[in-house]
């Protein structure tokens, strides 16, 4: 079993269970960001040939290249607050939202300096890049995969 080394504490309280969404359009984003699965996923895991991967490292990553200990976690533009996209929140229960995205945002890096900490690179992948650029983003993976794969047949 894998225990982190790093003990998780955030600093704001648990945020709780999302209120309804308060329009059919919200509701349909909401939907379109669901965790795992996602569009963007899909392709990429067509292109770059993987899995989508259920695991225990932290922030459970969408796609995982043990030997080369490089971790991929694909961001939905919506949860994560893309700085590219700059989505607004949710007008209704705007206090709600606000709470949850930080969280999202502090969970993120959370994880990443978790992983960092055991020795594996991190690459994020915003949805925005899959949707517009899918090659492109696929590249960019299995270039750094390689790079680490050869860095740690050397040693
Ligand atoms: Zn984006």
């Amino acid at each position: 079993m894998l225990t982190s080394p790093i003990r998780r504490t955030y600093s704001s309280e648990p945020v709780g269970k999302s209120p309804p969404a308060s329009s059919s359009g919200v509701s349909k984003s909401m939907k379109a960001n669901k965790r795992s699965g996602t569009y963007p996923e899909l392709v990429l895991s067509k292109l770059l040939r993987k899995r989508i991967t259920k695991n225990t490292l932290p922030g459970s990553p969408d796609f995982v290249y043990r030997s080369q200990k490089l971790a991929v976690f694909v961001h939905g533009c919506f949860w994560h607050c893309c700085p590219t996209c700059n989505l607004p929140p949710p007008r209704t229960h705007a206090d709600f939202w606000k709470r949850k995205f930080e969280r999202n945002i502090e969970r993120d890096q959370l994880n990443r300096t978790e992983l960092e900490s055991m020795d594996w690179r991190v690459i994020e992948v915003w949805e925005h890049e899959v949707n517009e650029h899918p090659t492109e983003a696929a590249k960019r993976i299995r270039a750094i995969a390689v790079r680490r794969g050869r860095t740690a047949t050397r040693k």
